[in-house]
């Protein structure tokens, strides 16, 4: 007799994490529960091909903030696959990279915001992405989506994705990375242990703007 086994389902979330925040928290648990994934894996970027000028906490400190963000979560794991290889970090390579790691059978959700959603025809082999990946997009303040049209750009992005409402926060690391430089407060929009390693470390406190 033949036992269907079911697929694993891995979700994936990438990003610069410059600090990670309490909205990627929110939105990996969302996507973590919504489509029963068994693990999601945060994959901060090395070079982020979106963002070339803007990281300013080094990939290792940026690594460490979100070990320290996820450390209470069993399901919430931390890859150096991108940190680890060379050049701009593009997504395909790391689908690739998990796949193998998982193996072909495991079934990866690549979880987004709205606002990389928006961006994706711009990424680096976006068809490709959608081969080996499907999509969860969490809803995010100020960004408006249109599936049907961004379908039009990029035919199957709209088959491929799921999207899923979560509680609206309108937090950025952006907005973080500011508040550090003006001395206003960050405490509760990241986790007690990120606010104490970006203290400690001194980051962002000398940004230019
Ligand atoms: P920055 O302001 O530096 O761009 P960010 O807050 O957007 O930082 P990223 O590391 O760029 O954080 O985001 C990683 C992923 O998390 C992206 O897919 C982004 O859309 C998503 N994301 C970040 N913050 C939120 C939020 N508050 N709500 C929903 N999605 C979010
Ligand atoms: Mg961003």
């Amino acid at each position: 007799m033949e036992v269907e086994v079911a697929a694993k389902r891995i979700g994936v979330f990438g990003g610069t994490f410059d600090p990670i925040h309490i909205g990627h928290l929110v939105v990996a648990e969302e996507a973590r529960v919504a489509f029963g994934l068994e693990r999601v894996v945060f994959v901060p970027a090395h070079i982020s091909p979106h963002k070339l000028d803007v990281a300013v906490a080094s990939g290792e400190d940026r690594c460490e903030m979100v070990r320290l963000a996820v450390r209470d979560n069993p399901a919430f794991t931390v890859s150096r696959v991108e940190l680890d290889r060379a050049g701009p970090s593009f997504t395909v390579d790391t689908l690739r990279s998990l796949h193998a790691e998982y193996g072909a059978e495991t079934q990866l959700y690549f979880v987004m915001g709205a606002d990389s959603l928006l961006a994706f025809k711009t990424w680096h082999k976006p068809k490709e992405i959608l081969r080996l990946t499907r999509l969860i997009v969490v809803s995010r303040p100020s960004y408006a989506l249109d599936l049907e049209a961004l379908d039009r750009e990029l035919p199957g992005i709209a088959a491929a994705t799921d999207l899923i409402d979560s509680i609206s926060l309108d937090i950025s690391a952006t907005d973080l990375r500011a508040r550090v430089r003006q001395g206003r407060p960050i405490r509760y929009q990241v986790p007690c242990a990120v606010a104490q390693y970006i203290t400690e470390h001194q980051l962002y406190a000398g940004d230019k703007a």
